[in-house]
């Protein structure tokens, strides 16, 4: 659909120069297992400073792999906020493993460190041990990573970045903070993320044996590599050491991605000059908190999570949606709070009130338009019916 015509909170920005670069592939040898694989990983790795990237079919198997390649079994606890996509907290069960829940931080909407640490400790008391931590960075707002690091050195657990929301951000001044704090780091290429492959993911650290240990299990846990082969029987040979999966991305995507991430500069000053222009909106009235950023971040604005005291207005957050939507802008809500989920609640027996700064943000939260191709003409028409929707 035209973008005048319709907004979303989301979409993808294709380029002529993207649309070659997929049609060269598909005239080549390789659709998949080709060399746009190891080219887009060794872009990635160049522009984050990683050491390793493996990328696979999608943001939710580059989690499922990390929590395997970590190690994550039956009896182990992994901490998590409730302000992300279930994703964040699925691949903890698809490892066997519990998941439980950190508030946020009012802030920046990040899990909070101090109910992270009084958590640990409590969790500690009854014997368990936690084994790792996915922090989320949120919309784009970088996690507090260092002190999520000197938590993880003391009480020595592992540290996952779901970074799908923060490509592009930095964190005291580092786009390659990801992998510095964190022992592994998750990305997205669906096309609402910064940039996209249709469907696509990575998996990005700086320890060798887990970026060796992924390679395998995005590929059925096979190696051909003769430093790994228990012996070779001739050129054909091939072994299976772990149950792994089919989790392969194509050459035609990977070449979008690295296409697409030729202009990643470019789409996040668009989506800052966005960011700051809804702020500047939003910012003179009461019954709006425009999102916080710490003054050691940059953050990446995956999202633009406005927040609206719809409690101390007339107008009901539902009302909003369908004025919003009357005038052609389809908003989103991020996140349901995962706790609250029907599964979560009936398998861990969750309720209301148990991550009460959570739930209050999803009552208050809504995610406005936010990509590259929106021009001024549309910011000015959506904020204008942002606040036509909320009066009388
Ligand atoms: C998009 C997203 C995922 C999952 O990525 P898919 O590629 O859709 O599987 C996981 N976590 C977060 C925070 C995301 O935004």
């Amino acid at each position: 659909m035209d973008k005048k015509t319709h907004y979303s909170y989301g979409r993808q920005f294709i380029h002529e120069e993207d649309i070659q670069a997929v049609a060269d592939v598909l005239r080549s040898d390789w659709l998949t297992q080709g060399p746009l694989i190891p080219q887009f990983e060794k872009a990635l790795c160049e522009k984050l400073g990683s050491q390793y990237a493996s990328v696979v079919c999608n943001g939710t198997a580059a989690l499922h792999l990390a929590a395997l390649a970590l190690g994550w079994k039956g009896g182990d606890v992994v901490l998590t906020t409730p302000i992300t996509f279930v994703a964040s907290a699925n691949c903890v069960l698809y490892a066997g493993a519990t998941p439980d829940f950190v508030d946020i931080d009012p802030a920046s909407y990040t899990i909070d460190i101090n109910l992270l640490e009084a958590k640990i400790k409590k969790i500690r008391t009854t014997g368990n041990k936690i084994k790792a931590v996915v922090g989320v960075d949120f919309a784009g707002h970088p996690c507090d990573w260092e002190s999520l690091r000197y938590l993880a050195n003391k009480y020595e657990f592992r540290l996952i970045n779901d970074y799908c929301h923060a490509l592009g951000a930095k964190y005291k001044g580092e786009i390659s903070y990801a992998v510095k704090y964190a022992d592994v780091a998750i990305l997205s290429f669906h096309p609402v993320k910064h940039i996209t492959t249709g469907e696509g993911g990575a998996i990005l650290t700086n320890d060798a044996s887990i970026d060796r240990k992924i390679k395998m299990l995005r590929n059925h846990g096979i190696t051909k590599d003769e430093q790994l082969l228990e012996k070779n029987e001739g050129p054909w040979y091939y072994e299976m050491h772990f149950l792994g999966f089919n989790y392969r991305i194509t050459d035609f995507q990977c070449a979008l991605g690295l296409s697409q991430l030729q202009r990643l500069d470019q789409y996040i000053q668009k989506r800052r000059a966005i960011a700051n222009f809804y702020n500047d909106v939003f910012v003179n009235y009461e019954r709006f908190i425009i999102p916080g950023v710490s003054n050691i971040v940059e953050h990446a604005y995956h999202l633009y999570p406005l927040q609206i005291k719809f409690d101390e207005i007339s107008i009901t957050k539902k009302e909003f949606f369908e004025r919003m939507r009357k005038r052609k802008i389809l908003c989103q809500v991020h996140y349901i709070p995962v706790h609250l989920q029907p599964y979560y609640r009936q398998y861990f027996q969750y309720k209301q009130g148990d991550f009460p700064l959570a739930e209050q943000f999803y009552e208050r939260e809504v995610s406005m338009p936010l990509y590259p191709s929106l021009e001024q003409e549309d910011l000015d028409y959506i904020s204008k019916s942002i606040l036509d929707s909320l009066s009388h």
